[in-house]
C-alpha cells in the first residue's frame, strides 16, 4: 500500500507509457487516427484525452475511487453532478454552501425543475426532516466556508444510504491529503481543483471522482454529452500541482495554527473560526474523518472598518478572492464572496461586518505573524 505522498507523484499513470517520461506530455490533438473503423485507443478530444486521462487517473486513485473526470472548473464539475439527476428530483444542501453553487441551483437548475432545500448539516435531524418523496440527493461541503462548520460525513451517509440518496461531497477545503469522504460512503466527491490541489493560483479547474463504476459510465455520459471538459495543458498544470500536495499541506497545517493561536490571543480579535481550535463546535467529528485542518482561518474584528483598515494595511497576504494557493490571501466575506446575501441572512448565518478570513500560504510564518501583529495594531 502506498502512502499518501507517494501516491500523489506515483499514482495514476505516474510516467508516459510510450516514452517514459516522467512528466506527462501534454497532447494537443483534437483527434486521434483510428487503425479501422472502431478501432482505437482515443478517438476525439472531448470524449478522451490522454494527458486529461491521466489527471482523471491521478485524482481516483488519490481520492480512493473508481473512476475520475476533469472539468473546466469548479461550477463545470457540479454542473454536470447536477445533471445526473431529473426534473422533479429534489437536493438537501449544506446551507453555507459556496456562493457560487447557491447561484447555480436557485438561479440556474430551478429552471429545469431542480427542487433544493438548504439546511444546516451539521445537525442531523435537520438533515432527516428535509427528506422528502422526490429527495434524490444530499450534497455537503466540510469545513464550510467561510465558518469552518463541520459535517460528520458517516452519520450523514448512513442517513443517505437508509434513505437511498446519493452523497456528494465538495472536498475543495480538506483536499484528498486529509480528507477521503469516499471512505465515509460518499458515492460521489468533487473539487474545485482551482484551489489547494492546482495549488499555484494558475488554473481553472474542477474535478469528479466516484464510488462505483455504474456511477463512471454516467459521468462520463454526461462529462462526453455536455462538454465542459479540461484542456489538456491544464491537465498538465494540475498534475504538476498534485505532485506536492501533501508537502504543501503539511507545511500550510503547521502555518495555519501558528497563526490560529496567534489571533485567539490577539485583543483585537474577537471570534476565530478554525477546526483545528478545541473551542470550534466541530472539532472533534473533523479529527475523526479527517487528518489535517487545513490552511483557512475566519475572524471576526470588532467593525466592517477594522476588517478594512486590516486588509489595507498587511503586505503578505494578498487581497483577492480564492483559496488553496502558495500565497496568502485575505479577504471580507460580507463585503466580497457573500456580499450578495442580504445582510440579516449574513447575520442570522453568523457572517458578521467584520469578519475576515485568510488562507494560509507557504510564506514563512515569522513573517506572516509579525504582518498580522502591524496590521491589526
Ligand atoms: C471555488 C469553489 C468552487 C467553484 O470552483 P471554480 O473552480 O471557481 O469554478 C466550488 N466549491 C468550493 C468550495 C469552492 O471554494
Amino acid at each position: 500500500m502506498m502512502k499518501k505522498k507517494t501516491r500523489l507523484i506515483h499514482g495514476g499513470v505516474s510516467r508516459d507509457p510510450h516514452t517514459g517520461a516522467v512528466s506527462i506530455p501534454v497532447h494537443h490533438a483534437s483527434t486521434f487516427k483510428q487503425n479501422g473503423v472502431g478501432n482505437f485507443e482515443y478517438e476525439y478530444g472531448r470524449t478522451g484525452n490522454p494527458t486529461r486521462e491521466a489527471l482523471e487517473k491521478l485524482i481516483a486513485d488519490i481520492e480512493g475511487g473508481a473512476r475520475g473526470f476533469a472539468f473546466a472548473s469548479g461550477m463545470a464539475a457540479i454542473t454536470a453532478i447536477v445533471q445526473l439527476f431529473s426534473k422533479g428530483d429534489h437536493f438537501i444542501f449544506t446551507d453555507d454552501v459556496y456562493g457560487g453553487t447557491f447561484r447555480l441551483m436557485t438561479r440556474v437548475f430551478n429552471k429545469f425543475g431542480i427542487e433544493v432545500t438548504f439546511v444546516d448539516t451539521t445537525d442531523l435531524d435537520k438533515v432527516k426532516s428535509a427528506i422528502r418523496k422526490n429527495t434524490k440527493a444530499i450534497y455537503v461541503e466540510t469545513p464550510t466556508n467561510p465558518l469552518l462548520k463541520i459535517t460528520d460525513l458517516k452519520m450523514i451517509s448512513s442517513i443517505a444510504k437508509e434513505h437511498q440518496l446519493k452523497l456528494i461531497v465538495d472536498n475543495t477545503f480538506s483536499t484528498p491529503y486529509w480528507q477521503a469522504p469516499i471512505a465515509f460512503g460518499a458515492d460521489i466527491v468533487l473539487h474545485s481543483a482551482t484551489k489547494y490541489l492546482g495549488g499555484h493560483s494558475d488554473v481553472v479547474s474542477g474535478l469528479v471522482v466516484v464510488a462505483n463504476e455504474e456511477l463512471g459510465e454516467e459521468v462520463h455520459f454526461i462529462q462526453n454529452s455536455t462538454g465542459g471538459v479540461l484542456g489538456p495543458q491544464d491537465s498538465w498544470l494540475l498534475m504538476k500541482g498534485i505532485k506536492t500536495l501533501g508537502i504543501r499541506m503539511e507545511e500550510i497545517e503547521l502555518n495555519t495554527k501558528a497563526i490560529a493561536e496567534f489571533l485567539v490571543d490577539h485583543p483585537a480579535v474577537e471570534k476565530v473560526f478554525y477546526p483545528g481550535l478545541e473551542s470550534h463546535p466541530g472539532h472533534s467529528v473533523h479529527k475523526k474523518q479527517a487528518a489535517g485542518f487545513g490552511g483557512m482561518i475566519s475572524f471576526t474584528v470588532k467593525s466592517e472598518e477594522k476588517a478594512l483598515s486590516l486588509v489595507n494595511k498587511v503586505k503578505y497576504f494578498t487581497l483577492a478572492e480564492s483559496l488553496g494557493a502558495v500565497e496568502s490571501l485575505i479577504s471580507v466575506p460580507p463585503l466580497m464572496t457573500h456580499a450578495s446575501i442580504p445582510r440579516e441572512r449574513r447575520i442570522e448565518l453568523g457572517i458578521e461586518d467584520g469578519l475576515v478570513r485568510v488562507s494560509v500560504g507557504l510564506e514563512d510564518v515569522e513573517d506572516l505573524l509579525e504582518d498580522l501583529e502591524q496590521a491589526l495594531e
